[in-house]
């Protein structure tokens, strides 16, 4: 274990404009390692595609990572000793260290055209062994270099691995992993139209960074050797690794993907969410790209109203456990627990599911006012509400989120009661529920029964409006259940909601009455 002052861990995300869950769960358990050891988090922007290399396309992978309390202590936005920390700010290192690459003679100038490469890469396949470059276009000398830029080649410049012999890594997290040179490509660090490619740069960086570990996705396992080879070459030292399983799609172990929406929307608990999310996008006007707004990504999540501490505790068990059984971890608990060692070595699917556990645990730890804080951002986006909410609309939001309980699962569920919210005069029916449940002359004259009792009550309250449909229900022989869910339609709209008593105690009396005298007036379609 490196010396904890020493420790320098970083993530090196390209500006995708979505920050991916499997990306997060790789910061999250970075920032862990290094706040457990006193190191330092950074965050270096891998943007050495200049498609990508937009400022907007950077600010969601920032904004996700604040959210989710992820802070970085050098990096965009920060700064640090060894700024700037975006590659495409650091192109004139990257020569210098490709020219003493070129020096030492672990790489050289190459004059192959991509056709004549991918000739012999067909060769290989042809033949059935493994494709490894003949280095017939490798120019060492400037006398080979001439002839070949005489014919109008340009040069990339490749990296000159060995072809024998053995490497072997002690990973953090999959133990001894063993390469054999000769399997490895002769990686092109540099391009013919003088661009850096992610090996050079990555190493350079981590150099010069003086990152310690290297924590990353799995995927980067087969990079590793020619990056090592770099490291070695220039005589740095190498720093230790740590390849962390794929966060792999609901129920299988490939990696989870943005693009395979329509696979995952078979898996009802995915679909479910993604439905809740739709929901509440409709309601408050949401207009963002499936590119972004789906489980898939953190904004999403951060969108709908899910807790950063549910999230984070999620996926800090996406790949690690404890102890296989204890499931609910503050931030504090996770840094006193995390631990590479524990780190699991197959993928990890994600689960929905689970995820929305973690969520409805975190959001009963919540008191009202916290749950009512979170809430009316969504009912003041749906214009359900004034911004800033009155005290009447703040009071009638809390009695709204008391009376649902754990029915708000996400803060954006609280669209779900928009009826409450809906001045008397304005509410409209459900058709279905209006159809069945305020059709006949029958229920009406409950309606207006009902209506009339109301204004006769003495007392309004949850306890006497009970009494009161128990009385109606047993004078008139309806079933109770039957009779309100007439008088439920009646008052708010819809087939659907909490205890009748309840909404109603919601309302209070005024507006029950203007809303039964409403589904007493509407004509029925
Ligand atoms: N930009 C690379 C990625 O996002 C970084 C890989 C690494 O951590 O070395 O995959």
């Amino acid at each position: 274990m490196a010396d904890d002052t020493t420790v320098r861990v970083r993530i090196a995300p390209s500006p995708t404009g979505a920050l991916h869950l499997g990306l997060v769960r790789t910061a999250l358990y970075n920032w862990l390692f290094a706040r457990q050891h006193k190191g330092r988090f950074i965050l270096r922007i891998d943007d050495t595609d200049p498609v990508r290399n937009r400022e907007e396309m950077l600010e969601p992978i920032l904004r996700g990572l604040r959210w989710l309390g992820i802070d970085w202590d050098e990096g965009p936005e920060v700064g640090g000793p060894h700024a700037p920390y975006f590659q495409s700010q650091r192109t004139e290192r990257y020569r210098q260290v490709v020219t003493e690459l070129l020096e030492r003679g672990a790489a050289y100038y190459d004059y192959a055209t991509p056709e004549e490469i991918a000739e012999e890469r067909k060769a290989a396949q042809a033949e059935k062994r493994l494709f490894l470059y003949s280095r017939r276009w490798m120019a060492e000398t400037k006398e080979q270099a001439h002839r070949f830029e005489a014919e109008g080649r340009k040069p990339a410049v490749r990296l000159k691995m060995p072809r024998e012999g053995r490497l072997v890594i002690d990973d953090l997290v999959r133990g001894r992993v063993e390469f054999e040179w000769q399997r490895e490509q002769d990686q092109v660090i540099q391009r013919a139209d003088g661009t850096f490619l992610y090996h050079l740069a990555t190493v350079v960086d981590d150099h010069d960074f003086a990152i310690s570990h290297v924590i990353r996705a799995e995927e980067h396992l087969s990079n590793t050797p020619r990056q090592v080879f770099i490291f070695q070459a220039l005589g740095w030292p190498v720093p230790r690794f740590a390849h962390l399983p794929v966060v792999a799609e609901p129920g299988s172990r490939q990696k989870l993907s943005k693009r395979k929406m329509e696979k995952y929307l078979k898996n009802p608990d995915f679909a479910e969410l993604v439905e809740r999310g739709a929901k509440i996008a409709r309601a408050i006007g949401l207009k963002t790209s499936p590119e972004v707004f789906n489980p898939v990504m953190v904004e999403f999540y951060e969108r709908v109203g899910f807790l950063p501490q549910a999230l984070v505790n999620y996926l800090a068990l996406l790949g690690w456990s404890l102890d296989d059984r204890t499931e609910f971890f503050t931030r504090e608990e996770l840094l006193r627990s995390f631990s590479l060692e524990r780190v699991i070595g197959a993928a990890a699917s994600f689960d929905p599911k689970k995820l929305m556990a973690f969520q409805v645990h975190y959001m009963l730890e919540l008191g009202l006012d916290e749950k009512v804080a979170l809430v009316l951002p969504y009912l003041v986006k749906a214009g359900l509400v004034h911004s800033p909410p009155n005290p009447r609309e703040t009071e009638l939001t809390r009695k709204i989120v008391e009376a649902a309980g754990d029915r708000i699962k996400v803060a954006g569920d609280i669209v779900d009661y928009q009826e409450f919210y809906i001045e008397d005069d304005r509410l409209s029916y459900d058709r279905a529920a209006r159809a069945e449940w305020l059709g006949s002359a029958q229920q009406l004259k409950m309606v207006a029964l009902f209506k009339e009792r109301l204004s006769q009550m003495a007392r309004f309250d949850r306890q006497e409006l009970e009494r009161l449909i128990a009385d109606i229900s047993a004078a008139e022989g309806v079933k109770t259940g039957e009779l309100a869910q007439t008088l439920r339609v009646a008052v708010t709209g819809k087939a659907i909601g909490f205890g009748l008593a309840d909404t109603m105690a919601i309302l209070g009396r005024e507006r029950c009455l203007a809303r039964l005298s409403r589904a007493l007036e509407t004509k029925l379609t």
